[in-house]
């Protein structure tokens, strides 16, 4: 059976684009994501608290969690001071976001693409003389909210870049929902990521994914219970749903070592922390294999 590596990103990604929630609740999320069965969670991220202030409390969070051996802790940061923050707290998976849109990366990193590229040449040293590892999560490479249609040769051009500064790992990131299997086919026939980072904006992720699947790729992230919304799109949804990704996976042949129950109850336990009802269908209408 092909194993297909989930990572969840409910804890960082997710949370970040909610209204602020204390750290208990925080703990108490990552606590029983790493009870799933899921082998990957992005848990914190290292920036500025008062550019991001759902994420101020990450080195509390981190400190507090309790690590399960069988799971790899990431962490996401913005810059130099992120990355230090984030090897001196112990954490060995550190990501970095640029943009493959110009006016996107400027808009979300208050500098240009190509700037964006040399701050990330710098950083790699850095995390790999600490023995840990730099994954480049290539943003917007689906569509940009502000410029349209991105070139694949605009990321592939990017991808060149990091692989010979020496970026461990790729994602892609579709941050506004703007995939479709076409796009999806296009973007990897001219350049192949390690990861894909899909949301559900338009109803498209669980297509995405599977033409990414016919297509060899095997890591995806998920957030449980689609936590997170759409920065540009207030209301929208945002990450593909964990139990939702699993859940068809799983009927398709697919091993990912996430038991689907466990992954619903925690899915559940995110609606109560952010207060709201999420939109997963799988958390509303509950598994194929519960009966009637
Ligand atoms: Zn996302």
């Amino acid at each position: 059976m092909t194993f297909i590596s989930i990572r969840e990103v409910a804890p960082r990604d997710g949370l970040q684009n909610e209204d602020p929630i204390p750290a208990d609740g925080k703990v108490e999320l990552i606590d029983a994501l790493s009870g799933t069965g899921v082998r990957r969670i992005e848990a914190v991220s290292f920036v500025h608290p008062k550019a991001i202030p759902q994420m101020a409390d990450a080195d509390e969070v981190w400190s507090r969690i309790t690590r399960n051996p069988d799971v790899r802790y990431s962490a996401l940061i913005p810059n130099t001071r992120g990355a230090q923050r984030a090897l001196a707290a112990g954490l060995r998976e550190i990501e970095v976001v640029v943009s493959a849109s110009d006016t996107h990366n400027r808009r979300n990193l208050n500098r240009t693409t190509d700037d964006s590229l040399d701050d990330i040449a710098g950083l790699i040293p850095l995390v790999h003389a600490a023995g840990a590892t730099l994954e480049v999560i290539v943003a917007t490479s689906f569509g940009c909210p502000f410029e349209g249609d991105i070139a694949p040769t605009r990321v592939a051009e990017i991808v060149a870049r990091v692989r010979a500064d020496g970026a461990d790992r790729i994602a892609f990131g579709d941050t506004t929902g703007m995939a479709t299997p076409r796009r999806v086919r296009d973007l990897l026939s001219e350049v192949r990521p390690d990861l894909l980072h899909f949301h559900d904006t338009r109803g498209t992720g669980l297509a995405n994914i599977v033409t990414a699947l016919e297509l060899g790729i095997v890591e995806f992230d998920a957030s449980a219970g689609g936590l997170g919304g759409c920065p540009y799109a207030p209301g929208a949804s945002g990450n593909v749903a964990t139990e939702e990704v699993v859940h068809m996976l799983h009927d398709m042949g697919y091993d990912t070592g996430i038991d689907l129950d466990r992954l619903i109850a925690t899915a559940e336990l995110a609606e109560r922390l952010v207060g709201r009802r999420l939109t997963s269908g799988v958390l509303r209408a509950g598994p194929r294999t519960r009966l009637v």
